[in-house]
């Protein structure tokens, strides 16, 4: 039986300890304040801005959405973008995406300041992440690399194997996990005998988006296994990209989804308003 690694009290535990740095912040007079630019009416994205804002307000932050019509110009985006950096009120900020057709988020993402960017996406905070360099990290790799340090999982010294390259996802967590010493592979759709390499996994981190693609035969006896991936099933509910029932026996540690890396994506976001706000 796979020891669950649970994202929903590991959440918990980052909120709490965010919510005493906030009180001790605004004790000292220093605000803590995230904003949110939201364009267009995406169901998921109005969604997901409001659940952010909800987790702000339990633990004291303050936060303020920009919202704006689909047809919004990137100008106008572009110019938001450098009022949130120099408005001294904001501590931190990231753009809901996906942004609407038309609109390039990479430029957008590109002007925020390192110092500002909640969400760890500019070039230059992916940039400082690979050399190394302090930088506010991206939200879902750091919360895969906290819900398994928060669980007593070693990582130091230990195989580990990411599904996924994306520049949200896979890329980031593999510098995560070399920076805590972690040997690592990381696997895309062309990586030949998928299963051959992941069995090899003492740590094995699948976010490749693909409904309930790994099983049993991907994994390693004894592995610590993070499903990223998050799927709406028609019936209801959510799965991830690991068929969690045929794995949950090999594995020594799973995380579940929903209530694995999800909630943790949410609480890093916190935790990143915290740091911004201490620079
Ligand atoms: P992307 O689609 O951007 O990237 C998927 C990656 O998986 C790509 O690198 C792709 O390879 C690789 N891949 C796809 N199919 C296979 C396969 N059959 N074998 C091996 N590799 C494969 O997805 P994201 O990284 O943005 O997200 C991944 C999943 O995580 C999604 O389900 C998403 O919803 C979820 N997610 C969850 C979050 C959370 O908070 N829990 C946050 C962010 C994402 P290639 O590069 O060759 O195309």
């Amino acid at each position: 039986m796979a020891e669950i690694l649970d994202g929903k009290a590991a959440a918990a535990e980052v909120r709490s300890e965010v919510a005493a740095e906030v009180a001790e912040l605004e004790g000292r007079g220093v605000p803590v304040r995230l904003d949110v630019v939201l364009v267009g009416e995406d169901p998921a994205s109005v969604t997901y801005v409001a659940m952010k804002q909800r987790d702000c307000a339990e633990v004291g932050i303050e936060s303020e959405a920009h919202r704006f019509g689909p047809d919004v110009a990137q100008e106008e985006l572009a110019a938001l973008v450098d009022r949130l950096n120099e408005d001294a009120a904001v501590s931190g900020f990231f753009i809901q995406l996906p942004l609407p057709e038309g609109l390039d988020p990479m430029p957008l993402i590109s002007r925020i300041s390192p110092a500002k960017d909640v969400d760890g996406l500019s070039p230059e905070s992916a940039g400082r992440l690979a050399l190394g360099l302090p930088s506010l990290l991206p939200c879902t790799p750091h919360g895969v690399i906290q819900l398994l340090r928060r669980n007593g999982v070693e990582l130091s010294g230990r195989e580990a194997v990411v599904v996924g390259r994306s520049n949200l996802v896979g890329k980031p967590l593999a510098q995560l996990l070399l920076r805590e010493n972690a040997t690592v592979t990381v696997c895309h759709s062309r990586t030949r005998d998928l299963p051959g390499v992941t069995r090899r996994a003492d740590l094995l981190i699948v976010a490749a988006g693909r409904r309930e693609m790994v099983g049993a035969e991907h994994v390693r006896q004894g592995a610590a296994v993070v499903d990223v991936g998050i799927h709406r099933r028609q019936e209801g509910g959510l799965v991830g990209d690991v068929r969690f029932e045929e794995v949950e026996p090999r594995a020594a540690w799973i995380s579940p989804v929903p209530g694995g890396v999800g909630p943790m994506t949410r609480a890093m976001l916190l935790h990143n308003t915290v740091r911004a706000a201490r620079m």
